[in-house]
């Protein structure tokens, strides 16, 4: 079977089938006792049986970890750090959505060296203490088309301690090589096809609006949302239809390259939330969408505009934009207020405060203070401004 096989942002394999190729990309990479990590439910699966004793067949000594919770927390990477090192595994194979990736590749950052996880939080150059010889090389197979976590050089984990999410990054966090294998995908319930795919939009959409001098990114950005308009809605009414789900494992990759250039007050409020209520990050995603595209509505004309003629909408205009993401939420079954899936007004102030100082925030194209994010929050919350 011949696969289509890109190198950029890293090395990357599409294709119907192509996680079969598994034990190959490990002895091209020399990694002949690999530790695959992945989450409980995802571990019983028989793709990855079937990786497994294709691995052994191969004389590749494969593990399975599979101790790792959605939005997970440096808990569950220090005891994944604990199984790389009992059995001296010499990479990493990252199995799931984006909470498996983004734990695995904590765990290839962290388990050689000395310092530990929140050494490495995304703050100033505190990704430069790593000893860069010692991070694990990760093939990383999404299960999911939203985080595109597989081409991050970064990892969002949940302090279990004070219930915040941080980032930890290091550019060599990026795998060295990812399968996109669209038959790991279709097993999916619609709504979770709905809000990874909305994650997915979220990181090309705020990846486009962030601030600053980056035309590939924007290319990247607008190809990946032509993608999602024409995919998602496909994928969720029949999670069997291959070509969609490989599209949007695509485009998943496409907004999670994109969004190098920055992410905004959607990510900024849906880390917040994440952290605090445990919900789904694409879910929160989705429905803080339409809010944010309204508070950013002054020095975002523009580029809505141009988007708006891309996307080739009714009109070219912001509204055409709003109204289009309104809609696809919509036909996707996701609520329009957070209250909608038990968030409440208790926490409003703190809510501000945390977003503010999220590392999203930064990509924001209005720097709002902790008080415009408490407003945002409340509008979100409460449905008010934006009519669905
Ligand atoms: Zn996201």
């Amino acid at each position: 079977m011949t696969y289509a096989n890109w190198n950029y942002p890293t090395s990357i394999s599409v294709g119907e089938g192509v996680v079969s190729s598994l034990p190959e990309h490990c002895k091209k990479l020399n990694i002949c006792s690999p530790l695959l990590v992945t989450d409980p439910f995802l571990a019983k699966l028989d793709v990855v049986a079937e990786m497994v004793s294709q691995c052994q067949r191969q004389n590749i000594n494969i593990e399975v970890f599979c101790d790792i919770q959605g939005n997970p927390t440096d808990l569950n990477v220090n005891r994944g750090i604990a199984a790389y090192n009992a059995n001296a595994h010499d990479g990493i194979i990252a199995f799931g959505g984006g909470s498996s990736l983004d734990a695995a590749k904590a765990v290839a950052l962290c388990a050689r060296q000395t310092l530990p996880l929140w050494s490495f939080e995304d703050v100033g150059d505190n990704w430069m203490q790593a000893d860069e010889a010692k991070i694990a090389p990760v093939i990383a197979i999404p299960t999911t088309a939203g985080t595109g976590s597989e081409v991050g050089r970064a990892s969002v984990i949940t302090d279990a301690v004070n219930h915040v999410k941080k980032i930890v990054f290091h550019p060599k966090m990026l795998p060295v090589q990812v399968l996109l294998d669209p038959k790991v995908t279709v097993g999916l319930p619609p709504h979770i096809t709905a809000a990874t795919g909305m994650d997915a939009l979220s990181h090309s959409l705020e990846a486009y609006c962030a601030p600053g001098y980056h035309p590939m990114a924007d290319g990247i950005a607008i190809e990946s949302m032509k993608l999602i308009k024409h995919f998602l809605y496909p994928a969720f009414i029949d999670g069997n239809d291959i070509n969609a789900r490989t599209q949007l494992l695509v485009a998943s990759s496409m907004g999670a390259t994109a969004f190098q250039k920055g992410l905004g007050a959607m990510h900024a409020l849906a880390h917040t939330l994440g952290g605090m209520y445990d919900k789904h990050h694409g879910l929160l995603n989705a429905i803080l969408m339409p809010y944010v595209l309204e508070a950013n509505r002054p020095v975002i004309e523009n580029k809505m505009t141009d988007l708006a003629t891309a996307l080739a909408l009714q009109s070219q205009s912001f509204d055409a934009v709003h109204q289009w993401v309104l809609d696809m939420r919509q036909v996707l079954g996701i609520p329009h207020t957070l209250a909608e899936i038990e968030i409440n007004a208790d926490d409003a102030v703190k809510i501000g405060q945390l977003a503010v100082n999220d590392a999203a925030a930064g990509g924001n194209p209005i720097p709002f203070s902790a008080n415009d994010y408490t407003q945002l929050f409340m509008h979100a919350l409460t449905g008010q401004k934006t009519q669905q």
